[in-house]
C-alpha cells in the first residue's frame, strides 16, 4: 500500500534481510545505543556504502559485545558468515591463499552486523583484481593536543601539493580524530608502484614542512605534528570505509564531506549513525555526486 511505502521511505519499515538477535543489547554504553540501532543504520545506508564497499576486500572491527568490551580485527573467514559473506582468495606473503572477506548487498552487511561487527576496512583495490589499487589514502594521525583546525590545515595543504600534480582529491571523516585524504585512481599501477609513490610524497611533504608533518610512524617522532600515515597504501592494508560506523563514544561515522564544509568542521567524529537522514540526505546532494570518483593516473615523483 501506499502508506507503507511512505513508511519505508522514511526508513521506518524496511525489513531486514537478516535476522538481528538481541537488538537491545546496548553496543554504546555511553549513549545507549543498540544493536538494532546499529542495524537499522546500516540497513538505511547500504546503497551509498556499497558504492565503496561493495567488491573490495574487507575487514571487520568485531565487538560481539559492544564496543567497550573485547574487539577484535578480522581479515579471513572460515565459514562462520554463511554464504551471504562471499569470499576471495588472496595469496599470502608465504605462498598460500587465505580467503579475505567481500560483501555485495544488504544481506552480507546485515549479516556481518548480526556477528557483531561495528566498522568496516577496506582495501585500496578491488576483488576483480586485488593487485591493482583504485584508491591511495592519505591518513593524517594528529598528535594528541593538536586541534581539528590543524588537521583540516593539514588536509587542504596536502590537497594543494597532490592538485599541483594534477590529483584531485576528497576529504573523508575518519568518524575519529582525523581525515583521510582519498585520492581515486585509474588501477593501471600495482601495490609497489602506488606504496612507493606514497611513501616518496610523504616524505616530501614532511621534509618541506618538519613542523607541520612527519612520515614516521613513531608516536616520539610526532610531538606537535601530524603524523601523514601512508602505510594504509600497501598490498594488505586498509582503511575505514565511507559511511562504517566507528567502535567510539557516541558512534561516529566516517563521512564524506566536500573541501569547502571540510573549513566548517570542528572534529572528525561530525556525523553519527543516528544522522543517517542526514547523511542520506547528503549522498544524493549534488555537493557530492561524484566524490572520489575519478579515473585517475599516478604521475611520475
Ligand atoms: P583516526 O582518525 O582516529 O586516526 P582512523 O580510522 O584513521 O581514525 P587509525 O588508527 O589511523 O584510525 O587506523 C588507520 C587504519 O588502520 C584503520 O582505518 C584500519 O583500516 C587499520 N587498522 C586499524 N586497526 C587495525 C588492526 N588491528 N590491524 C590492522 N589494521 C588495522
Ligand atoms: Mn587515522
Ligand atoms: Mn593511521
Amino acid at each position: 500500500t501506499s502508506s507503507t511505502q511512505a513508511e519505508e521511505k522514511k526508513g521506518k519499515a524496511t525489513p531486514s534481510p537478516v535476522t538481528i538477535t538481541n537488538p537491545d543489547r546496548v553496543i554504546y554504553p555511553e549513549s545507549g545505543l543498540t544493536k538494532g540501532q546499529l542495524a537499522d543504520y546500516y540497513l538505511r545506508i547500504v546503497d551509498p556504502m556499497l558504492e565503496w564497499l561493495g567488491d573490495r576486500p574487507v575487514s571487520l572491527v568485531r565487538c560481539p559485545q559492544g564496543r567497550a568490551k573485547a574487539c577484535f580485527f578480522q581479515k579471513h573467514d572460515a565459514g562462520s558468515f554463511g554464504d551471504a559473506v562471499k569470499h576471495v582468495p588472496i595469496r599470502e606473503k608465504d605462498g598460500h591463499d587465505e580467503p579475505y572477506l567481500y560483501l555485495d548487498d544488504a544481506k552480507g552487511l546485515l549479516t556481518c552486523v548480526q556477528m557483531g561487527a561495528i566498522e568496516f576496512h577496506g582495501w585500496g583495490s578491488k576483488v576483480a583484481d586485488v593487485e591493482m589499487p583504485d584508491r591511495l589514502v592519505f591518513d593524517l594521525d594528529p598528535d594528541e593536543g593538536l586541534g581539528f583546525d590543524a588537521v583540516r590545515r593539514a588536509a587542504s595543504q596536502l590537497r594543494d601539493v597532490l592538485g599541483e600534480m594534477g590529483l584531485a582529491s576528497w576529504p573523508l571523516l575518519s568518524g575519529g580524530k582525523g581525515v583521510h585524504v582519498v585520492v581515486p585512481l585509474d588501477a593501471s599501477r600495482a601495490w609497489p608502484e602506488v606504496k612507493d609513490f606514497a611513501s616518496r610524497f610523504a616524505r616530501a611533504i614532511s621534509e618541506a614542512h618538519p613542523d607541520r608533518f612527519t612520515a614516521n610512524m613513531k608516536k616520539t617522532e610526532r610531538k606537535g605534528r601530524i603524523f601523514l600515515d601512508w602505510l594504509r597504501n600497501q598490498r594488505g592494508a586498509t582503511a575505514v570505509l565511507p559511511y562504517s560506523a566507528r567502535a567510539r563514544t557516541n558512534a561516529p561515522v566516517a563521512a564524506p564531506i566536500t573541501w569547502d564544509e571540510l573549513e566548517e568542521t570542528e572534529s572528525g567524529g561530525r556525523f553519527t549513525i543516528l544522522d543517517v537522514e542526514e547523511l542520506l540526505k547528503r549522498a544524493g546532494s549534488k555537493a557530492l555526486k561524484g566524490w572520489a570518483q575519478a579515473k585517475q593516473r599516478l604521475p611520475e615523483l
